[in-house]
């Protein structure tokens, strides 16, 4: 990866009118160069910036040479202090950065958004890094569609639970994830779909950035050798031939017999699901039975 950018001279920025309204602007995810002129230009233009930290917001702002009121602003934020910061939407630019990429995206933002929407207030959005997206960009996972999930639970149950109720989606997940708890995730992987295509995209954008794919035994494998550092997204490929999930037709013909004979539950589930109508019949006599 190229290094950071060092300058800290502003390039020439956009002309841009200072509407007022609030601005979701996208801020680097690593690489302090990944930031739009855009962005910039609103940044530097701003009568406030709402962000999560202002000592992380203040560093990049520095880097740019600019100089503007920061406030800080995160989902727990008493509704009065959201109430202000709305209010000086309505006379001037305000702007809402997370700590790095895309602010609503597994960050802060989702309650000022709706609330500012709900009072009338001009809502834009500054585009720009996003690791989710850089990620799905480059693990050539099929990317036709995703579904982004963000943080699995820290808990094994929850985890498992979380994960199983995505196993029919049919398309590539997308999962935030930290680095201590990446092995035991993809162990929970590995034991639910071990034939999937798993990619684990660390630290994007910076110096030691790596996109490693496998199946998640083999991953887990390697990142039990070599314990993983920094920030990650893990991506698991869409279910494979071998997870066509098997019908329970027990269950199919339990419900049919609540409403009827053996003879028509047999042939309601036969025509929904194509399955042979004398096999149905057959166990619908010994459902009965039973
Ligand atoms: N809003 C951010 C975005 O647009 O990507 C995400 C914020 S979320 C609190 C932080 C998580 O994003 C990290 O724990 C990691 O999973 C992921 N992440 C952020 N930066 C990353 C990077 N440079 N490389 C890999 N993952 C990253």
């Amino acid at each position: 990866m190229a290094g950071l950018v060092r300058s800290e001279a502003l390039p020439s920025l956009p002309a841009w009118e200072p509407v007022p309204g609030l601005y979701i602007l996208a801020t680097p995810i690593g690489n302090l160069g990944d930031i739009t002129l855009r962005a910039l230009a609103v940044l530097q233009g701003a009568a406030l910036i709402a962000c999560e930290d202002t000592r992380v917001t203040g560093k990049l702002l520095k880097h740019y040479g600019i100089k503007a009121r920061l406030q800080r602003l995160d989902d727990h934020a008493p509704p009065e202090v959201r109430a202000r910061v709305i209010d000086e939407a309505r006379q001037a630019p305000v702007v809402l950065v997370s700590d790095a990429g895309t602010p609503l995206v597994s960050d802060p933002g989702y309650r000022l958004v709706r609330e500012a929407r709900a009072a009338g207030v001009m809502v834009t959005s500054i585009p720009g890094a996003c690791a989710a997206v850089s990620a799905l960009a480059m693990a050539g996972l099929p990317s036709d569609r995703f579904l982004f999930a963000g943080f699995l639970p820290a808990k094994d149950k929850a985890r498992q639970q979380s994960l199983e109720e995505l196993a029919g989606v049919a398309a590539t997940l997308v999962f935030y994830e930290t680095a201590p708890r990446l092995e035991k995730s993809l162990v929970a992987i590995a034991a639910l779909w071990p034939d999937r295509e798993v990619a684990v995209a660390r630290e994007l954008t910076k110096l030691h950035e790596e996109c490693r794919t496998g199946t998640a035994a083999a991953l887990a494998e390697h990142y039990a050798a070599h314990p993983p550092k920094g920030e990650i997204v893990l991506l698991v490929g869409p279910p494979t031939e071998s997870e066509a999930p098997v019908l329970d037709t027990d269950a199919l013909l339990k419900a049919a017999l609540a409403e009827a004979g053996p003879g028509k539950a047999a042939g309601v589930v036969a025509k929904a699901t194509g399955i042979d109508r004398a096999t149905l019949y057959a166990r619908a006599l010994e459902l009965k039975g039973e």
